[in-house]
């Protein structure tokens, strides 16, 4: 909640409620006893009323490759998430779950093989980053990046998403800037639309994975029902609007999707948007049925995208002897 929203909620008045807000989003601190200039008959007062964690963290694991922390948890009504924070030297991003599960069920990714078991409110989402950055000791003042590709896609829960971002942006909370978040979406264009309107500069990316409906229909179920090209249209109307370059995101599946001719589709599916595409050699997940491509064929799909006059890079994987890189979250208590 706010501070305006906690202060209502529980009939204190505003500044209650933005002293409350300050020890959750700011000072990380979940228990009532430890919030020291709230006076002692208020938290006793409000102490049961008060829904102080939604999350409880059932296990953390640590990637010695990398430092990622994987972090799983358990919700009040006993689902459970993934989130994970990744680091870049002095730096953090966290990898936050909007829903519990996916409904949109991607061929290649261990979320969408588990189902859809509900969506998370605006509070489950904005703990994880609370959880994460208290796990890893990050010092107080660590801004991190957020990025909404945990589990779940974002814009099928979005106004809970929309709520949380505006927590997390709050001055009076981890105030982080807008152009230090991103939201993935694998391609809901009424979502995309909707974003276009949203008055900030948080960044959008795609997940795309292929520049041809008979192959994407194949691999993200949900382009039967925005295919292509209703998502370049929805896309450069994110543009126009906008004014920000987007991320395109392509998962290489040995053999599938990684040739040098699906190089060429999305080179020219691209035209006309300013995007960067962001190359994931894909993560293995045992149950599913894909390989990742080969060094030599991630190589040659970049160049072929960079002689088109397209701008890629190839994201170097974190935390995948912990299951905790892309596509690979499960929620499963291993
Ligand atoms: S890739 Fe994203 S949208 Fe697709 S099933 Fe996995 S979590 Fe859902």
């Amino acid at each position: 909640m706010l501070p305006e929203e906690i202060a209502e909620a529980l009939d204190l008045p505003p500044f209650r409620g933005k002293q409350l807000f300050q020890w959750l989003q700011k000072k990380q601190v979940l228990t009532l006893e430890h919030m020291t200039d709230l006076p002692a008959s208020m938290r006793a007062t409000h102490s049961p009323a008060v829904p102080v964690c939604a999350l409880e963290m059932v296990k953390q694991e640590l990637s010695e490759q990398s430092g990622a922390v994987k972090a799983l948890f358990s919700l009040a009504d006993g689902e459970m998430i993934e989130s994970v924070l990744l680091r870049h030297g002095a730096r953090a991003t966290f990898c936050l779950s909007s829903q519990a599960g996916c409904p949109l069920g991607c061929a290649f990714c261990a979320t969408g093989m588990t189902g859809f078991r509900r969506n998370l409110s605006p509070a489950e989402i904005v703990e994880q980053a609370l959880r994460l950055h208290h796990a890893a000791a990050l010092p107080p003042d660590t801004t991190p990046n957020i990025v909404y590709m945990g589990m779940g896609e974002p814009f099928c829960n979005y106004e809970a998403v929309i709520k949380s971002i505006h927590i997390l942006m709050h001055p009076a909370g981890m105030h982080i800037g807008a152009r230090k978040i991103t939201v993935s979406t694998v391609g809901d264009v009424p979502g995309i639309l909707r974003f276009a309107e949203e008055p900030w500069q948080v960044r959008l990316s795609i997940s795309l994975h292929a520049a041809t409906d008979t192959l994407r229909d194949q691999l993200t179920p949900l382009n039967k029902r925005y295919p292509l090209a209703a998502l370049h249209d929805a896309l450069q109307t994110y543009q126009q609007k906008r004014r920000r370059q987007i991320t395109i995101e392509y998962t290489l599946l040995n053999e599938v999707n990684d040739a040098p001719a699906n190089a060429a589709d999305l080179a020219s599916y691209l035209r006309g948007l300013d995007a960067v595409v962001n190359l994931i050699p894909w993560n293995p997940a045992p149950e599913l049925p894909f390989a990742p491509p080969s060094a030599r064929r991630v190589t040659a799909f970049a160049q072929a995208l960079q002689a088109a006059g397209v701008k890629a890079t190839v994201r170097k994987e974190r935390g995948g002897d912990i299951n905790a890189a892309c596509g690979q979250l499960r929620a499963a208590n291993r």
